[in-house]
């Protein structure tokens, strides 16, 4: 990922979910880049198929739309964006894509759950965390943001002898909708 807090490109509007018919978010509002149109599907059908689970059309569904998302979704806001599987099995689904390393439980200030694709399959990036809605998004930091989240990370594996091989930082606050 690029560029700028300035530059965070536009996510979709957590009202839209409930909005009108099912309506799948297109690529263009995709903040993530063409990784899963690339190869993604390749690599899920990998991770899935060392612990011997299948790609069903169930678990595609779900990958394509975290995909299009750009953001953390919630299960009901999964399934306003198409999901049309049972309750059970989205929560079946979800659980073996997490477990294979495809999908990342989130946990927000409501406590609801939100997922997203594994970074991996993405690209890194960090999130807004609102503690009013629950409802996460995603940004990029500038590289001079994460050289500097690099070097802390550097200081802490020296001074506690911690072997890091990931961050994750967040913004906690207020979104647009319920400043
Ligand atoms: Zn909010
Ligand atoms: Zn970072």
């Amino acid at each position: 990922m690029e560029t700028a807090l300035e530059c965070i490109q536009p996510t979709a509007d957590p009202r839209r979910a409930t909005e009108g018919p099912r309506r799948v978010p297109t690529r263009s509002e995709n903040v993530y880049p063409a990784a899963m149109e690339r190869d993604g599907h390749t690599t899920i059908e990998d991770r899935l198929r060392r612990t011997r689970q299948r790609y069903t059309a169930g678990r595609r569904q779900l990958a394509e739309v975290l995909a299009g998302a750009g953001r953390p979704l919630a299960i009901p806001e999964l399934r306003a964006a198409g999901v049309d599987q049972s309750q059970s099995s989205v929560y079946r689904n979800l659980a073996i894509l997490e477990q294979c390393g495809v999908v990342r439980r989130l946990a927000s200030s409501d406590d609801t759950a939100r997922f997203e694709l594994a970074e991996d399959l993405t690209g890194h990036h960090h999130h807004l965390v609102c503690s009013d809605c629950g409802t996460i998004e995603d940004i990029a930091l500038s590289p001079a943001v994460e050289s500097a989240l690099a070097a802390a990370v550097d200081e802490a594996r020296s001074r506690h002898d911690f072997s890091a091989d990931a961050h994750r930082f967040e913004l906690v606050g207020s979104c647009a909708d319920c400043a």
